[in-house]
């Protein structure tokens, strides 16, 4: 049975079918619709349209409320309504907060008029000649019954704004009445407005139903839809929707849907009226957002804002990978730093075991400096020897010429004056001796300087002078004459060339001595701008079994060496930026050759490495 609650003025109950006691046992079914004209269009086509529900649900009783759209919405809010019918605009406005969702779509036709299409016109009063295009409704006061009206206001509205874009700058006056729509219209006749916007069709039904007269009326800004029979200022967008609310299950719309689709056309007076499935929405959705009203009021007017909103889970997909990046990198950068944090602090350790390194080498240098000066310390005693003996002997001799009497007195003073002065000369040959030995075997080594090779050699060979007498070897020495001065460091040129001489004796041991020669070459290589020194001996040569390891530390063939001569002396070239090598001669003996750099002297010196 179809029965209306709420206020009684409006609500109507029609008994259709079925016997008391079902009705008592019934569900109800609420279903709520927007009464738009009269309570009396109201009772004459909704009504009949859903008995077939009764007829098809008749365990169910329907409860139908005829309401405004205030009260719709709070009903909905409530969630006191299983169905309701209201216009598509309604529609899409409540879909932005409830969850509601079309079913079935009414067609209705009255008397040839389709009030399933719903559209906008504007009309006025016929004597207004002057009114006829949309333009002409500038600064003019327009009757409407509600700013939420789809058909009665905002149809009206897109169009104006799709048509022309100054329409907020038109001056109209808009005047909002409420409901229900029909008194517009005799309030336009009244002269109250200029002109009033309806829903398409209105007028046309009052004029069949005989309420007014519509050649009182005059169209503006008419549109053409085809095959449209009523006076339409926009275009036209689908109709009513029955739509159900949240607090539906599926068996019940399921079941209702049935039933609506099962009836057939309801003929009532000259309206046919029936249900079909809902058609879509989009182009009542596409109003609602170009006027900026419904779901889409909260996005701005602003194209570019507008943009934004729409894709702003984008914007946000895009600003997490951002983050993410940023968090990747500050990640990253913190990694970078933990890390040359760490290379800073192996580099500084590893630069400390090199300076410890380096101090062990320095001690090495020195304390092989010390080894080599003990092997020539019975030499160097006799190069001290010498000119202390040729001391003592001119002190006596003076002595004796002093104790002479006989002699001429001129005579006894100029051999006191040689005598002295060669006294002083032996003194400064041992003074230059004892100074160098102290430097040879001082810890400090000295520093580089830019030097004279020759005389350097020449030092070494003195080192060595009593080891070369002991070996009965008269060194020759051949360089080419104004050789350039190079920048390194004496005591380490000192110390390579003496290991040299030294091991070049000591392969000549087992030779005979008239076969033994040692000759020393000091010659540039101007092509690579290089000095290299020579030392050739006639000894035994490498032996092969420690050839390839020749300068290797503690590789030696001598039974009292210790095989760290050469591989200090090759560390020492290299520190001076220069090299070394041993190789055997053609006719026997051995070539070691010493490489070094010649640097040019207007030019910063290549550093040395130490
Ligand atoms: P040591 O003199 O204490 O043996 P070195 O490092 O100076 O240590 O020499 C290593 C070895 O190289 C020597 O024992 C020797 O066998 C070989 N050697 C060095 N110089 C010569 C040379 N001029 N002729 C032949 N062999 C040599």
């Amino acid at each position: 049975m179809i029965g209306s609650k709420k206020t009684p003025s409006f609500l109507l109950v029609l008994l259709l079918l079925g016997f008391v006691w079902s009705e008592l046992a019934a569900e109800e079914i609420h279903i709520g619709i927007l009464d738009w004209r009269t309570l009396e269009d109201f009772e004459q086509h909704w009504l009949p349209s859903l008995q077939s529900l009764e007829q098809e649900m008749p365990a169910h009783r329907l409860v139908l409320h005829a309401m405004t759209l205030e009260e719709l919405n709070d009903a909905l809010a409530d969630n006191s309504l299983d169905f309701l019918i209201t216009n598509p605009g309604h529609y899409v406005a409540l879909s932005a907060q409830y969850e509601v969702a079309p079913l079935a779509q009414l067609q209705h036709l009255k008397e040839g008029l389709p009030l399933n299409f719903v559209g906008s016109v504007v009309l006025t009063h016929q004597e207004r000649q002057d009114l006829k295009a949309l333009t002409d409704l500038k600064g003019l006061t327009i009757g409407a019954v509600s700013e939420e009206s789809f058909g009665g206001y905002q149809l009206m509205l897109d169009t104006l704004h799709q048509q022309y874009s100054d329409v907020n700058r038109w001056g109209i006056d808009w005047r909002f009445t409420g409901f229900p729509m029909d008194q517009l219209i005799e309030r336009l006749l009244n002269d109250e407005f200029d002109a009033i916007v309806l829903r398409s069709c209105l007028a046309e039904v009052m004029a069949l139903e005989g309420s007014i007269d519509l050649s009182s009326l005059r169209l503006i800004g008419e549109q053409s839809v085809s095959s449209y029979p009523c006076m339409i200022s926009t275009p036209i967008y689908p109709g009513w929707p029955l739509l159900r609310t949240a607090r539906v299950n599926d068996t019940l719309a399921r079941q209702v849907l049935a039933a609506l689709m099962k009836s057939d056309s309801v003929l009532i007076d000259q309206d046919v009226v029936h249900w079909q499935p809902p058609v879509s929405y989009q182009s009542v959705y596409d109003v609602f957002e170009r006027l900026r009203i419904g779901p889409f009021a909260a996005f701005p007017h602003n194209p570019i804002l507008h943009w934004l909103l729409i894709h702003r889970y984008w914007f946000y997909a895009a600003f997490t990978l951002l983050m993410l990046l940023v968090l990747h990198n500050i990640r990253a950068e913190y990694l970078v730093r933990r890390r040359t944090h760490e290379l800073e602090l192996s580099q500084q350790r590893q630069r400390e075991a090199e300076q410890i390194a380096q101090h062990h080498q320095d001690e090495l240098r020195h304390a092989s400096r010390f080894t080599l000066m003990g092997e020539l310390a019975a030499g160097l005693a006799h190069e001290l020897n010498q000119p202390l003996t040729a001391i003592a002997n001119y002190a006596r001799g003076s002595v004796r010429h002093l104790q002479r009497d006989n002699q001429d007195l001129l005579e006894r003073r100029t051999q006191l004056v040689e005598a002295s002065e060669q006294i002083a000369n032996q003194a400064d040959q041992a003074a230059a001796v004892i100074r160098n030995i102290r430097t040879f075997l001082k810890k400090d080594a000295g520093e580089y300087s830019w030097l004279s090779i020759v005389p350097v050699v020449e030092d070494a060979l003195l080192f060595c002078q009593t080891r070369l007498n002991q070996a009965q070897v008269k060194p020759d020495v051949d360089f080419t004459e104004n050789l350039p001065e190079i920048f390194s460091h004496r005591i380490y040129l000192l110390q390579i060339l003496a290991n040299l001489i030294t091991n070049a004796l000591d392969a000549m041991v087992d030779v005979e001595v008239s076969q033994r020669e040692l000759h020393l070459s000091i010659h540039p290589d101007a092509v690579n701008n290089r000095l290299i020194i020579q030392v050739s001996d006639r000894g035994k040569g490498i032996d092969a079994a420690i050839e390839k390891h020749l300068f290797e530390p503690f590789m030696t063939t001598r039974k009292e060496g210790m095989g760290l001569g050469l591989s200090l002396s090759r560390s020492l070239a290299e520190a001076l930026g220069g090299e070394l090598t041993l190789v055997n001669r053609q006719n026997g003996g051995a070539v070691a050759s010493l490489i070094l750099p010649i640097q040019q002297q207007n030019q910063e010196p290549i550093e040395c490495q130490e």
